[in-house]
């Protein structure tokens, strides 16, 4: 599709051959680009279950004959959940399972559009800085398309999420320091080699990815667009896309509602949520993050400004939960739905417990970004203990007993 890039602090539009990232005028941080199409097909079939987010190509910044990585993105699974809409008060309610994607996290969708790009522009290496999902990601689509990638992750982050980086044969760096440190390392080494890029924010066509998921929802969904659409929040491209993505489909006219988009922050990493409340979003309430739910764990939000201007367009807003709220969300969410996120998919679920109040009576869509596996060590503490017995019925009987089994 032939597009153009706007900036979304100073309005300013560029060919995609004039900026490669960000604008020039505004700078990495608030000169954020949205990719604007010069117009939008009113099709309405899509092949999901063959071609996943490539069944959207025609809303995507890429050529008619681009490069698809060969792994099935997207086309995850959109679950009803009748029962608990009714015991929280809903009209209903539905998760979209975005742990299902190759590498098991929503990144995928944004690092499909990534390597296409690439190969489209000839690199043969990219990069990025993650706290974890983006990287796993970008290796595995990377692995897959036969080209090098190079990866920046805070030391701390989780192990299953560096060992996948490991497995798919990335180059790891390890920073001590946090993800905002590892992400401005990032660009300076990124920048130094000629390597293309796929930090949050930084590459607008991400974002373009990341609206397949919105998207999907919206085609399961049959076009009944839901009343609320809740995501969790780290930079804030995740939330931005599921914005763009219903937007999208209502500017070609196929759907005629856009959904109010909560985003969800953890309380120890909410400065999205702070810079929202400020009511002046081009001044970022940066802040020292901490938080359990390490996707999320992000102090100085790198899309904050397109963030907050897209929820407001939409009439939503930011909340955070604690992480307390987030680990008893997993283990929630898992018993009630079957669907075992990691902390960041759960804070999406610990959100809606939140304010369920607030939304009686009306649909909510629930986006869970990423895979419980991903991260087992944090949510230990929230569940009990196995029961050790030795290979005898009698035994079994009476640790079934003592546990409550029977
Ligand atoms: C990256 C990520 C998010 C948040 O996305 P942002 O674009 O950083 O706001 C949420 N959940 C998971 C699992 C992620 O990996
Ligand atoms: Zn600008």
């Amino acid at each position: 599709m032939s597009y153009k890039l706007r900036c979304v602090h100073c309005g300013r539009t560029y060919e995609p051959n004039e900026v490669l990232y960000t604008c020039p005028v505004c700078g990495p941080r608030l000169g954020t680009l949205e990719v604007v199409y010069d117009t939008l097909p009113t099709e309405t079939n899509f092949d999901l279950e063959h071609k996943g987010i490539w069944a959207f190509s025609d809303f995507l910044p890429v050529k008619k004959n681009h490069f698809e990585v060969p792994l099935l993105v997207g086309n995850t699974p959109l679950y009803e959940k009748k029962e608990l809409a009714k015991e929280m008060g809903l009209a209903n309610l539905y998760i979209k399972d975005d742990g299902r994607n190759p590498t098991a996290s929503y990144k995928d969708r944004a690092s499909a559009l990534a390597i296409a790009k690439a190969k489209e522009l000839g690199y043969d290496t990219v990069y990025c800085a993650s706290t974890g999902n983006a990287a796993s990601s970008l290796s595995g689509l990377a692995a897959a398309s036969g080209i090098k990638s190079v990866i920046f992750v805070p030391k701390a982050a989780p192990q299953a999420k560096i060992t996948q980086l490991l497995v798919y044969g990335a180059t790891v760096i390890a920073v001590d320091g946090s993800y905002d440190d590892a992400f401005d390392l990032s660009l300076q080494v990124g920048e130094e080699f000629g390597w293309y890029c796929r930090n949050s924010a930084i590459n607008p066509y991400l974002l373009e990815g990341k609206k397949t998921g919105a998207m999907e929802a919206a085609y399961q969904l049959d076009w009944n667009i839901p009343d609320v659409a809740m995501v969790s929040v780290g930079d804030g491209t995740v939330v931005s896309s599921i914005y763009k993505g219903f937007r999208d489909l209502k500017e070609a006219g196929i759907t005629n509602k856009i959904p109010k988009i909560i985003g969800v922050q953890a309380e120890g990493a909410n400065a999205v949520m702070r810079t929202f409340e400020s009511g002046i979003y081009d001044k970022p309430q940066d802040m020292k993050a901490s938080s359990m739910a390490d996707s999320i764990s992000v102090g100085k939000p790198r899309d904050v400004l397109k963030a907050c201007k897209y929820v407001e367009s939409s009439g939503g807003k930011f909340i955070s939960v604690s992480d307390e709220e987030i680990g008893k969300a997993i283990v929630e969410m898992a018993r009630k739905t079957g669907v075992f996120a990691e902390p960041a998919g759960a804070t999406t679920y610990a959100g809606l417990k939140k304010i369920s109040k607030e939304l009686l009576g009306m649909s909510v869509v629930l986006f869970i970004t990423g895979n419980g596996l991903k991260d087992i060590n944090t949510v230990r503490s929230y569940v009990g203990q196995v029961h050790v017995v030795k290979p005898e019925l009698q035994a079994a009987k009476e640790v079934l007993k003592d546990a409550g089994a029977i």
